[in-house]
């Protein structure tokens, strides 16, 4: 009990000198200790974890080294009951979980306890298909609340979710169906952006054909005159079904939760796997430490439960911490150009999370469209997934806020599932820095050999020391798991470059690997190539990324056609519109062109630094190595 206590307090300082009205006046220092602890031992994640739910209570807060580590050993539990049971149990069952939008406005909101009753409905229709422990259930729905209730129900029975986002291809899903073996997959009619339907059933039909395995499709119908595919289920008339009551299944902290498939380089994305019991530690834990929740925040996390910032910053983060989170379906620019700011004025909205994308888009837009709005509860932006660019954190902080909300970067990674590398909310921002290691971060940077690089010199950015929320393997490939923790044994290759100042900031750099950024999404040039040569037309293909100043980058691919096709505009337009239907939207290339032969190794290998030297018309450098 005494030791409870201890934690509550702990976690209640946590809150108390990260206030947000007075953000960066507050000392640093109690963060400094935090940090200090948690490098010193376990007992930093064990207080965490103390205050999470165990039907079993553990015996060991950690074993093992990168790769092979493992967390609150012999212990038993279910996120979920962190995320619904025991906000009720404490009475909190009436406090608004979600607040659901539209582009049209407020869809729904809801209560926990409401929450609660739909993940139960949702868990019970699934377990009624036959979905068990340990199935894969593939969730392609667009940021609609149903769609986070899908997560939370497929958690409570065990089985294993694989968000793919509902921007995704045909192609993209079905390499996700078949690599995760899904048993069931979940998804929409619809999807709503910038005020049109854009349906999500000629994706999933393509995805599904001769796929075998896929034992049950369940469709939301949004808009009532849609036809639903052959052999599936109608969401509302299946999950309305009086099915039988599911226990709430009991977990092993390592059992899986979830797969979230992100680009690499080379072949198909992975999987990277992450289980109930250190994700539920971890996540909440680094989420505060980077927004400072407050009780009383609205916090609108603008991302999609499609990416790793929407599993941990609008489903399992939040509702874990018990925050009333906002999401909202469709374009931040529509209808309005200034729909971001209204939205926060209309909800007063205290926290948002948000991509340096987004801050560059309302920057074009320009400050009057902020200041014609009450900002006023306004505490703190956070953004993620790109460097935040010294002029976009400036005129954020300054044009718009005039000081009166801090403005934050945090760096992070699918793999590391949460804020990893920040500007902590009480420390002061160092535009164009993300900021230092959150406590229980340990980070380095260091040369090809794994040697530290000094200050002010960039090199690959490692992490020595395990956190418990990060990703546990690669699904159906354990050699690509252990390939991150080869270049330096024992610790985590990040595949970014970045360099630390002499007072412990960090610059990101970029990618040190051929995957690109665009627009705050990481992809993977091999994605885009094998789209492009699955092409009839297409024999070869490079994609490289060009500096764009909105996207941050954005894809430029060389091809080479077979023969007998013609290289012309229209055949610039036909690769274009099918990478789109391939891969999806957001990776679009920006142009195509034509070329007859693409620079090689003599292995074989692209050289893409050579690709980006001709598009961009830079010297390409040390060519020793190319063929011809
Ligand atoms: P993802 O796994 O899709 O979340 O993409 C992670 C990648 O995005 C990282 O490896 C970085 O290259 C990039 N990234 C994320 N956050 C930041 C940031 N704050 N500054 C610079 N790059 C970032």
């Amino acid at each position: 009990m005494a030791e409870h206590e201890d934690i509550e307090k702990f976690l209640d300082n946590t809150i108390q000198y990260a206030a947000p009205e007075a953000l960066l006046s507050q000392s640093i220092e109690p963060w400094e200790k935090a940090y200090q602890d948690a490098l010193n031992g376990n007992r930093y994640w064990d207080q965490v974890a103390q205050c999470r739910t165990w039907l079993k209570p553990y015996t060991q807060v950690t074993e093992g080294q990168w790769p092979q580590v493992r967390w609150f050993l012999n212990g038993v539990t279910n996120i979920t009951l962190d995320c619904l049971d025991r906000h009720i149990n404490e009475g909190r069952g009436d406090q608004i979980a979600y607040i659901a939008l539209t582009e049209q406005g407020l869809e729904r909101q809801l209560t926990y306890q409401e929450l609660m009753d739909e993940v139960d409905r949702i868990a019970r229709g699934l377990s009624a298909l036959g979905i068990t422990q340990g199935d894969r259930v593939i969730i392609y729905m667009p940021l609609v609340w149903q769609g986070i209730v899908a997560m939370l129900a497929t958690a409570r029975i065990g089985a294993i979710h694989s968000v793919v986002y509902a921007g995704l291809g045909a192609s993209a899903l079905r390499n996700r169906i078949e690599q995760a073996e899904a048993k069931a997959v979940l998804t929409a009619d619809v999807t709503y952006r910038r005020g049109k339907a854009i349906s999500l059933l000629p994706m999933v039909e393509a995805a599904l054909k001769d796929v075998p395995g896929v034992a049950h499709t369940v469709i939301l119908r949004r808009q009532p005159e849609s036809i639903l595919l052959p052999s599936t289920l109608d969401w509302a008339q299946w999950f309305s079904q009086d099915h039988p009551r599911v226990p709430v299944a009991a977990m092993q902290s390592e059992d899986p939760l979830f797969i979230l498939f992100t680009s690499g380089t080379t072949g198909s994305p992975k999987g990277a796997l992450f289980v109930h019991g250190g994700y539920s530690v971890g996540v909440p834990q680094l989420l505060q430490q980077s927004i400072a929740y407050q009780p009383g925040d609205i916090f609108w996390c603008m991302s999609d439960i499609g990416w790793i910032v929407g599993h941990s910053l609008i489903v399992y983060g939040p509702l874990i911490s018990g925050m009333t989170t906002v999401i909202r379906e469709g374009a931040p620019d529509f209808p309005q150009p200034d729909t971001v700011w209204d939205t926060i004025e209309r909800y007063h909205i205290t926290k948002v999370y948000t991509a340096p994308t987004a801050v560059r888009m309302l920057r074009k837009f320009g400050e009057e469209y902020a200041v014609k709005h009450q900002l006023d509860s306004l505490k703190l932006v956070a953004c993620a997934g790109e460097p935040l660019n010294p002029e976009a954190w400036r005129w954020l902080h300054d044009d718009v806020g005039h000081g009166r909300f801090a403005v934050v970067d945090n760096w992070w990674q699918t793999e590391t599932a949460g804020p990893t590398i920040g500007t902590w909310p009480t420390m002061a921002a160092r535009p164009g820095k993300a900021g230092k290691p959150f406590p229980g971060v340990d980070a380095r940077i260091v040369d090809a050999m794994g040697q530290d690089r000094p200050p002010n010199q960039g090199g690959a950015l490692i992490l020595t020391r395990p956190l418990p929320q990060m990703f546990r393997d690669v699904w159906g490939n354990h050699a690509r798991y252990e390939e991150y923790f080869e270049t330096v044994p024992g610790s985590y290759l990040s595949g970014d470059v970045a360099v630390l100042d002499t007072d412990g900031y960090y610059e990101m750099l970029g990618r040190a690997d051929d995957v690109l950024n665009v627009a705050g999404h990481r992809i993977g040039t091999a994605d885009i190539e094998s789209a492009l040569v699955s092409h009839p037309a297409v024999a070869e293909a490079a994609a490289v990324g060009v500096p764009d100043p909105l996207k941050g980058e954005s894809i430029v691919a060389y091809v080479l056609l077979r023969p007998s096709h013609q290289a012309d505009p229209a055949m610039e337009r036909v690769l274009i519109h099918h990478v789109r239907q391939e891969l999806g939207p957001i990776a679009t290339p920006s142009a195509i062109r034509f070329a007859d032969k693409l620079p090689k190794t003599r292995s074989g290998k692209i050289m893409r630094r050579v690709v980006k030297a001709w598009e961009l018309g830079q010297d390409p450098g040390d060519l020793t190595t190319l063929d011809d």
